[in-house]
């Protein structure tokens, strides 16, 4: 049981919010497998080239998820990380703005991308690595995560792209 696994920790970064640990879950070999199997089966319904996980916990799934599938891993990250040339792309949140990055030869001839990352809320940052990838020209196909915060209501934010969880708050 994949929920047992998370921590919650009340007024994490700041007051208000209830932060979803995942360290528990990465800490245990059976709840770390079962994460990536459950991503593994969602993936298997999807037709995909390669996988993108967006940094720091997206690297973590999606490159266990990419190494179990036998694909390969783009990495999206905050400014200033990558070091070959790169499209970025800025989106609001609830006090200012961020902006994360892409290589833009990351995705060439319009690769099916998979969008992995460890959470789902508003669903700014999905939004922000859907319109990254389609900007270097690939193709992206699905959203994939393990934890939804279905009442901030992020899929819907991002409207036609379809979103997978494993588990649902
Ligand atoms: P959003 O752009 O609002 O969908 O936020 C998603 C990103 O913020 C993901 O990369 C998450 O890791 C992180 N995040 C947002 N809210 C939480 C939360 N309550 N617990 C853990 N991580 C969160």
């Amino acid at each position: 049981m994949i929920a047992s696994y998370i921590r919650d920790v009340p007024d994490f970064p700041k007051p208000g919010i209830v932060f979803k640990d995942i360290t528990p879950l990465l800490q245990s070999a059976e709840g770390l497998r079962e994460a990536i199997d459950g991503l593994a089966e969602i993936a298997s319904g999807l037709s995909f080239d390669v996988i993108c996980g967006i940094e720091s916990r997206g690297f973590i799934f999606g490159t266990a998820l990419a190494r179990q599938l036998d694909v390969g891993f783009i990495p999206i990250r905050k400014p200033g990380k990558l070091p070959w040339k790169t499209a970025s792309e800025s989106y609001e949140l609830e006090y200012g703005s961020d902006t994360i990055e892409i290589h833009v030869d990351a995705a060439p001839d319009g690769q099916r991308v998979l969008l992995v990352d460890d959470l789902l809320a508003t669903g700014g940052t999905m939004q922000a690595a859907w319109k990254l990838v389609e900007k270097i020209g690939g193709t992206p196909v699905a959203c994939v995560c393990v934890i939804e915060l279905a009442f901030l209501a992020g899929r819907e934010r991002l409207g036609a792209a379809p979103v997978h969880s494993l588990i649902q708050y």
